[in-house]
């Protein structure tokens, strides 16, 4: 067996809303299909990815290098050792050659959006979902029938009042999650503050947490972490600059609850560091990296290694993005909980459609592979890369 092509474009994730940082009106994501020769059900094989939510189409890159050196391999290096399907390590490896180590950024979504296609190929050949794959090979062998999940919300929007807000979290609540995830740091901290108590109308403290995008110096930091304290909410994620962990060790010796973090660091060695030097709490804090931005599954795998080997349970990694592989993730791998982006982000945003969301926890799709079939707007969009016509 082998790929025998590989497939791309970009298309518009574009939104009217904006975080403490940066508003969504020009987002894209890239689609990317990696196709093989195996056919099941008169069909060949095809494995989709997509790049993230939140950082922009890297499909240039995968363009210029990534695909390129996959197409150019030996196709039996690709294999596993009994020749019978992908090894996604093998492939991410033909990908990482002939580049410098560390610089990672773009190029970490870059490789990341392809290593989503080609996991998803490989679970589909093996003929089972990919969190079953995950389990077997990776994770603690359990197969849960669904992990905890929570909502990503309360963005800024143009003439968005507490009205509003409150309404959308109420909406939350009636689709089944019961922790919800707001935005702060787009105004000013009174402004902030009146927003968190109007949402605390609405749900329990112990259920809400605060997403400040990584907008604040230190001094704003402390200052909104001593203001909200007293609320005692879920957790205050990205306080400062994703990279100043200096920073984040000081907020945390500021702050008793907990914190969370990691959502834009993108590589393990990104992660290695926040846990020496960021003052991150293993007994209360969240970790958040994010699959889709750091070069992938296979990257994950060895990031959760590094975690465990730290002295942290894998039950305190959040991932973020609020997608299929996120969820695909947290119940193959073990992890604590995933986001979720239900009408957010969309193609990508969100799960299979229809799948069951209630008391905080989110089902799993049957699906061989991540289960883009079963989302039916996404699964139009890579559709149209003709991947699937022969
Ligand atoms: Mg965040």
């Amino acid at each position: 067996m082998r790929i025998v092509d590989i497939r791309e474009t970009t298309i518009s994730t574009g939104e009217k809303r904006s975080n403490a940082v940066m508003d969504f009106s020009d987002m894209t994501t890239g689609l990317v299909a990696v196709v093989t020769d195996v056919v099941r059900g008169g069909r060949p094989v095809v494995g989709y990815g997509f790049s993230g939510t939140g950082r922009y189409s890297l499909n240039s890159i995968c363009r210029e290098r990534m695909i390129p050196r996959i197409l150019a391999a030996n196709p039996e290096s690709l294999l596993n050792e009994a020749g019978d399907n992908l090894d996604p390590f093998r492939v991410w490896s033909c990908m990482m050659q002939k580049e410098k180590p560390g610089g990672h950024g773009d190029r970490a979504v870059a490789v990341a959006t392809l290593d989503m296609a080609v996991w998803d190929a490989a679970a589909k050949i093996a003929g089972e979902p990919l969190y079953a794959f995950l389990a077997k090979r990776y994770g603690n062998g359990e197969l849960p029938d669904r992990v905890p999940v929570y909502v990503g919300g309360g963005y800024y929007a143009p003439g968005r009042g507490l009205t509003e807000l409150q309404d959308e979290i109420r909406g939350h609540l009636d689709d089944g999650f019961t922790i919800i995830k707001m935005k702060i740091g787009g105004a000013p901290l009174d402004e902030d503050l009146r927003r968190i108590e109007a949402v605390l109308e609405v749900v329990p403290a112990d259920r809400l947490a605060v997403d400040a995008n990584g907008r604040f110096e230190t001094g704003e930091a402390l200052a909104y972490a001593g203001a909200i304290a007293p609320y005692r909410l879920r957790w205050f994620e990205e306080p400062g600059y994703p990279l100043d962990f200096d920073l984040q060790a000081e907020v945390g010796r500021g702050y008793d609850g907990p914190l969370a973090t990691g959502e834009n660091l993108m590589s393990t060695w990104d992660a290695k560091n926040l846990l020496r030097y960021g003052g991150m709490r293993p007994n209360k804090d969240y970790l958040q990296f994010d699959c889709a931005l750091s070069y992938g599954i296979c990257e994950y795998i060895r990031t959760i290694a590094m975690v465990e080997e730290a002295g942290w349970s894998r039950r305190r990694i959040y991932p973020h993005g609020g997608h299929l592989l996120s969820l695909q993730i947290t119940a193959g791998l073990a992890l604590g909980g995933t986001e979720a982006y239900p009408k957010t982000h969309q193609p990508v945003g969100g799960f299979t459609d229809g799948l069951r969301i209630a008391d905080g926890y989110v089902g799993l799709p049957d699906l061989p592979g991540l289960g883009f079939e079963g989302k039916a707007n996404f699964y139009r969009a890579v559709k149209a890369l003709g991947a699937e016509d022969r």
